[in-house]
């Protein structure tokens, strides 16, 4: 039996047309995609149906509560169908696909997200290849996780990053290997995938401003760290370290505006500005200073998985004790 995919249209160039200011998304994807494929194709393709944002969104825009929106509609539609295919803008794709790994646990059906660099409507495009190739994957084979799907290759969705804005191999997972690649044959790596566990979703509610992020750079003074925390909102701080998760110690301001919001309840991250390795906080002085100050040591996590999870773990009503905990440890494959 033909398995049934849901494809969930939620903005991004692969359904945008071209306007006066740049491209912007438009309604009717359904129908323009029915027009691309030919009756051939879609007979080799799993059934699908396809739902629509009301607000179709440019990914820029996303903020948390999409995750939400996104998340209750594969929930409220996840008895219905076998996989999951997510249209999203490339720009924040990482994010939403991290969120969403945190918020769907245990899976044991595939959820993969998907876009383009240049919209469905152009003659030349990477977007049908992209969604007839994530259509494959979700209907033909056992992915029990959140992943990316882009130009040939599957991604673990928390493990993924963007790496090109023009290139159309624009996502890649560079601290953890690639779940499957596509070329004349599709490879899948079974002893990578997740083991589908007990399905829980989890879906809080966001708080947009709970979380900041705050990449390190040579000289930055304390009132930077100061003003970022300067509301009784934040409840996360992400901190941008350098290699194995060095800070500059000797700005003893910086430490100490640092250990202030540590005391006071704030959870800081620490993770690190390179693309591979993870942090090791205590291979130096300069990182070992913040083991003292109850600073959480962010292993691989890539910066939007530690965005995500951060937001998840401060939304679901722990203390910050609590979080920090949660942090240390995996909770759906994005640190190893
Ligand atoms: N700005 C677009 C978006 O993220 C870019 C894209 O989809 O490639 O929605």
């Amino acid at each position: 039996m033909k398995r049934r995919i849901l494809i969930l249209y939620t903005g991004g160039t692969i359904g945008m047309q071209p306007s006066e200011q740049g491209y912007v998304p438009v309604t009717g994807f359904h129908e323009l995609l029915q027009q691309q494929l030919h009756s051939k194709t879609s007979q080799q393709l799993p059934e699908f149906e396809l739902l629509e944002l009301d607000q179709l969104i440019d990914s820029a825009n996303l903020v948390p509560q999409h995750w939400l929106q996104i998340a209750g509609l594969l929930q409220q539609h996840w008895q219905q169908y076998d996989g999951f295919i997510v249209l999203h803008g490339t720009d924040t794709m990482a994010y939403t696909a991290s969120a969403l790994s945190f918020m769907l646990q245990g899976l044991d059906k595939p959820v993969i997200l998907t876009g383009s660099q240049i919209p469905l409507v152009e003659l030349r495009n990477d977007a049908l290849d992209n969604l007839i190739t994530a259509l494959l994957l979700a209907g033909n084979y056992q992915i029990p996780e959140v992943c990316i799907y882009f130009n040939g290759r599957l991604l673990r969705g928390n493990r993924s990053t963007k790496l090109k804005s023009t290139g159309f191999d624009a996502f890649d997972s560079p601290n953890f290997p690639w779940l499957g690649q596509v070329g004349i044959h599709i490879e899948l790596h079974g002893n990578l995938l997740l083991e589908p566990g007990l399905r829980q979703f989890l879906l809080p509610a966001f708080d947009a401003e709970a979380v900041v992020m705050l990449q390190l750079y040579p000289g930055i003074p304390a009132r930077v760290v100061d003003a970022l925390l300067d509301s009784p909102k934040v409840k996360g701080l992400i901190l941008q370290s350098y290699g194995v998760g060095n800070v500059p110690d000797a700005n003893e301001a910086l430490v100490d505006s640092l250990a202030k919001a540590s005391d006071r309840g704030v959870v800081v991250l620490n993770i690190t500005q390179c693309l591979q390795g993870r942090v090791s906080q205590g291979a130096y002085a300069t990182g070992s200073v913040l083991n003292r100050i109850g600073v959480v040591a962010g292993q691989d996590l890539t910066p939007e998985a530690a965005f995500a999870k951060l937001h998840f773990l401060l939304a679901s009503g722990l203390t910050p004790e609590q979080v920090r905990e949660q942090l240390a440890q995996p909770l759906c494959g994005e640190s190893s």
